[in-house]
């Protein structure tokens, strides 16, 4: 059985004081809750403080991007190495909005995703067509190119602590939830390109999550698929009672 995560990814959303309130009302909501890893992804800025309240919690921390040199003359980047330092477990790579606004490519994720395992991190692999490519009947393309990118030349030793997040760009930030079919398909095809990547046992343990306009009216629905392993959410974890009911769908 595949332990879910439940991630919040906070965009570019929240100041440190804003971090700490949400905090004070969320962690009595999800106390003692163990079914479910819980991640909150803030902004880099609210990194120290969400560490500090969230210490000795439930509530694990990552980042919402990372560069993959260590060090260096990079101005406005931050390094995996960095983030560890910090004291964060997880980061997400290759947010479909990284790609659209931010030059990200598939061979740009690999690169972060090499350095970001090489850093100890939990990375959450972000994959997921638009909707242009989906209506032209190649989202299957799509995603196993995406995957077997993201996935080249790295080990099944090193990837230990990868995991997935299905993102259809066209449910993203819009109300539109993929069905639980499109995702099962979805996550077929993800974990079939794992599976030639790292080898089967590899992708039985390989948790794919869903993300996409997930709150807590669908959460239980498609939490309960058996290829679900846990969701990415957006919108709705930015205030602590619904991110709270998404965890405890
Ligand atoms: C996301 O940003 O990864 C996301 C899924 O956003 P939303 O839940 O708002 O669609």
């Amino acid at each position: 059985m595949r332990k879910k995560i439940i991630a919040a990814n906070w965009k570019m959303y929240k100041s440190p004081a804003e971090t700490k309130t949400f905090m004070e009302a969320f962690l009595p909501l999800v106390k003692g809750h163990a079914r479910d890893e819980i991640v909150i992804c803030p902004p880099f800025i609210d990194i120290a403080i969400l560490l500090e309240t969230a210490r000795g919690s439930n509530v694990h921390v990552g980042a919402q991007n990372m560069y993959w040199e260590t060090e260096g003359a990079f101005t406005g980047e931050i390094s995996g190495k960095m983030l560890a330092a910090a004291g964060c477990e997880f980061v997400i790579i290759g947010h479909s909005e990284r790609r659209q606004y931010f030059g990200e490519t598939d061979d740009t994720v690999n690169r972060r995703l090499e350095v970001a395992l090489e850093a100890g991190l939990a990375p959450i692999c972000c994959v997921g067509e638009v909707i242009e490519e989906r209506e032209a009947g190649i989202t299957e393309e799509v995603l196993s190119r995406q995957c077997s990118r993201a996935f080249r030349g790295i080990s099944a030793r090193k990837a230990a602590k990868l995991a997935i997040a299905y993102e259809p760009v066209w449910a993203i930030g819009t109300g539109k939830t993929a069905t639980a079919q499109i995702a099962a398909q979805a996550h077929e095809v993800i974990r079939h390109e794992a599976a030639k990547a790292f080898g089967k046992d590899f992708a039985q343990q390989l948790r794919i999550l869903y993300g996409g306009s997930v709150k807590p009216e669908n959460a239980k629905e498609m939490m309960s698929q058996p290829e679900i392993d846990g969701a990415l959410v957006g919108g709705a974890s930015l205030k602590p009672d619904s991110f709270a009911a998404i965890v405890k769908y």
